[in-house]
């Protein structure tokens, strides 16, 4: 067994503890003017924060301003298909009013935490439907922001190209603090499960593919198994659950991430480790096997809401996607990797990769399926010992594969996988950031590193 150093430049498990000098927690569009206008009193860099739920320093604001919007906490208004919100309020909060209003978002993501403001602004790929729809910012259809000269400005849909940035900004550009996103009628959504080898999966790809479905995969690398949900819209079916649906779902949701932390810090040795997690993840199968009948539930039934501080879910990620096409020998060098690395450390993640199908979508600038239909990978763990430096190495991989990472949750980015992956389009935004915020108002060292 080799031993290794820690690279992983995470001080804390999760790598994005927070040391601002001043906190402020504006009550309106005035107050975040007042701020940003005043660096003497609120020092540079001002982020953003809504619920501090990413997994990289991205709102970090170093030792200047964190501006907390936790008080902008109203849902202002349920137009015709639409929704007028305050950018504090956190999407589980609007997920559950609309659906008491038989409404809900085109996309809903299996996390409530996060803001509305942090949904606008950041890349949060989800499983998708349909094309120009597969992450969480393409549902907005209006932003109101201040700038980082204090100037408040409202971008609509019809400014197609200043959306696009935006809706990738991650409070580079301003402090967003009303969104309208798109609403419709609440849907029913039948599940089911088919568990295959990776093997079977590669032959069977071409037809998973061809559903009129929303796909979600766990993959489990060393018994090299893969499962898939297919998330189906059936406006006829009515809304039933099984038994064995909502054991699988605790299971997956719940018991998991505590087991994964109990069989990391019991079982110390990595073989019998390693074997135990194999036999949890092969039990796991075998639940979401006999859940293969499906269920029918609205898509509000399957979003969670996590402890308030993100360290206590004991449950951390990081994503990149790959080209739709390639995706089964992927998944095959994914497995040989985590293989070897658990060779040469003994180091495996504790949680099934999770993975999701995006449609292309092009509404963000550094949206992942900018450039085509693509499917991510994202391992995942409870944040135990040897994560990080597994994700340095797998970024590696991924990047080696042509993946494309995002700035919220993939981790231990560097200049280098952000230049390979988005080129121009990173060069493009940094000189408009440059323009918009000479003075760097706005402007991390996260951000400073990777973009500038
Ligand atoms: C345990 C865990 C599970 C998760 N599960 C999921 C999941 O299932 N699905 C999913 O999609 N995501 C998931 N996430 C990721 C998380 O939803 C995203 O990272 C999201 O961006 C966090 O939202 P937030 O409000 O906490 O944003 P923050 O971390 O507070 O901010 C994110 C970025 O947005 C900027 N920002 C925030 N508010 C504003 C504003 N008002 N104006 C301008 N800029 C702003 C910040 O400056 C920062 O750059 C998970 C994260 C964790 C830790």
């Amino acid at each position: 067994m080799a031993l290794r150093e820690t690279r992983s430049r995470g001080a804390d498990h999760y790598g994005t503890r927070q040391h601002p000098q001043r906190v402020v927690r504006p009550r309106n569009q005035d107050e975040i003017a007042k701020i940003l206008a005043d660096a003497r009193a609120h020092p540079s860099p001002v982020r953003s924060v809504g619920a501090d739920y990413s997994l990289t320093r991205c709102a970090s604001s170093d030792a200047g301003t964190s501006l907390n919007t936790g008080a902008l906490d109203k849902i202002l208004d349920f137009d015709d298909g639409c929704v007028r919100v305050q950018a504090g309020v956190r999407v589980g909060t609007l997920v559950r009013a609309l659906a008491e209003r038989g409404l809900e978002l085109p996309l809903t993501p299996e996390v409530g935490n996060m803001s509305v403001g942090a949904l606008a602004v950041t890349t949060l790929p989800q499983a998708s439907y349909q094309e120009g729809l597969a992450q969480m910012a393409s549902c907005v259809t209006e932003m109101k922001l201040i700038t980082p000269q204090g100037r408040q400005i409202t971008v609509t849909e019809r400014d197609r190209d200043l959306m696009r940035v935006l809706r990738s900004s991650h409070g580079l550009l301003g402090v967003v603090h009303e969104v309208v996103l798109r609403i419709e009628t609440l849907k029913p959504v039948k599940i089911d499960y088919q568990n295959y080898s990776l093997a079977e999966f590669a032959l069977r790809y071409a037809k998973i593919l061809a559903q009129p479905a929303a796909l979600r995969l766990h993959i489990a690398p060393f018994s090299e198994r893969v499962t898939v949900e297919r998330r189906i819209v059936d406006h006829e079916a009515s809304v039933s659950r099984s038994g064995i649906w909502q054991i699988r779902n605790s299971v997956m949701r719940n018991v998991l991430p505590a087991f994964g932390t109990s069989v990391g810090s019991v079982l110390a040795t990595p073989g019998l480790r390693a074997a135990v997690l194999t036999g949890v993840h092969r039990a796991l199968n075998a639940t979401q096997s006999r859940a293969s009948r499906g269920v029918v539930m609205h898509a509000h039934e399957w979003m969670r809401d996590l402890p308030s501080e993100a360290w206590k879910a004991r449950h951390t990620y990081s994503v990149w996607a790959f080209a739709q096409a390639d995706f089964p020998s992927l998944l095959q060098s994914y497995s040989a990797f985590c293989r070897a690395y658990y060779k040469k450390y003994r180091y495996r993640c504790h949680l099934v990769t999770g993975a999701s199908r995006l449609h292309r979508d092009r509404n963000s600038l550094f949206s992942p399926s900018h450039a085509g239909d693509m499917v991510t990978l994202e391992p995942s763990s409870t944040g135990e010992q040897g994560f990080e430096d597994f994700l340095i190495d797998f970024n590696e991989f991924a990047s080696a594969a042509g993946g494309k990472p995002t700035f919220n949750q993939t981790r231990a980015l560097t200049t280098e996988h952000v230049s390979k992956a988005f080129g121009e389009r990173a060069r493009l935004f940094g000189a408009l950031r440059r323009r918009t915020d000479p003075l760097n108002r706005l402007r991390n060292s996260y951000f400073a590193q990777l973009l500038d």
